[in-house]
């Protein structure tokens, strides 16, 4: 086979175990998570060292926070886990154990392309059992906070298209439009990087919030330029906005639908996983 799959429709897992390691974003605390095949469709995520059955992840385990998408697990919370999930599903896998031993996925370099590296490494094979859902759109469904909006429109593939509008010279308007395919999402969307603004850092660390942040996990905008370039594309935000789309998406599957976002937050993208899983058929 090719290194990925051609499209989202089969069902694959990991061809080995592999691990990575790292601080969290917002709780700057060390974390391992281990990657692993599975025969069971889903994700299903257990903590290191603990007797628990696997918990299969689902769209009513997501609380969306203003900065990250964390999963309500039983008693205990798991954050920051897009860029991951993300890498997951773009990358086409269906069927993986996630073992994690604290509670926050590392940043690792700010994007998914680490995740994506350890997935390459352990390589990819065929799952034993069918996919978990094909989403089909029979009509098209809207979804807005204030005046951030994601649209779905049913179609023959999963389009993206995404839209952000920001006040900073750096970053200004940016649009990107995409078929997805495991490939494209590898090379066009798992590199970028999150970005953040430098007039709102002192803020967010005495909210207690991004505690593992630096110029090595995150871009930083000041005004009309960056503190940490070379960007990775000149249009690397709007790039990582479908990243983060992608791995709120990840735990409802892509639907066979063009997604146009505008302004997107982890907020929306939440609420449009829901209303999705709630109005696609499974074909499956
Ligand atoms: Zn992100």
């Amino acid at each position: 086979m090719n290194k990925w799959p051609a499209d989202y429709e089969g069902s694959w897992t990991l061809a080995g175990a592999i691990s990575r390691s790292g601080v969290g974003l917002h709780t700057g605390e060390f974390c391992e998570v281990r990657l692993k095949p599975s025969h069971k469709a889903g994700f299903h995520l257990s903590w290191v060292n603990e007797d628990a059955e696997p918990l299969t992840l689902n769209t009513n385990q997501v609380r969306d926070s203003i900065l990250c998408t964390n999963l309500q697990l039983g008693e205990r919370t798991l954050s920051t886990v897009e860029h991951l999930l993300a890498a997951l599903g773009g990358s086409g896998l269906t069927h993986v154990e996630i073992e994690v031993s604290g509670e926050e996925i590392p940043l690792l370099d700010g994007s998914s392309i680490g995740w994506i590296e350890a997935i390459s490494e352990a390589g990819i094979t065929p799952a034993l059992s069918p996919r978990p859902l094909n989403l089909t759109l029979l009509e098209p469904i809207v979804c807005h906070r204030g005046n951030s909006v994601i649209t779905a429109t049913p179609a023959d593939e999963f389009r993206l298209v995404g839209a952000i509008d920001f006040p900073y010279g750096a970053i200004g308007q940016q649009i990107m439009a995409i078929s997805l395919t495991p490939e494209k999402f590898v090379t066009e969307i798992a590199p970028a990087r999150t970005f953040g603004f430098l007039d709102q850092v002192e803020k967010l660390r005495s909210d207690g919030l991004i505690k593992g942040a630096s110029l090595d996990n995150a871009l930083v905008c000041d005004g009309d330029k960056w503190v940490n370039p070379p960007l990775r594309f000149p249009d690397e935000p709007v790039r990582h906005k479908l990243l983060d789309l992608i791995g709120d998406l990840s735990l409802v599957g892509f639907p066979k639908a063009q997604v146009m976002v505008y302004r997107g937050s982890h907020g929306l993208h939440t609420d449009f996983a829901t209303l999705l899983s709630s109005l696609c058929t499974d074909i499956s």
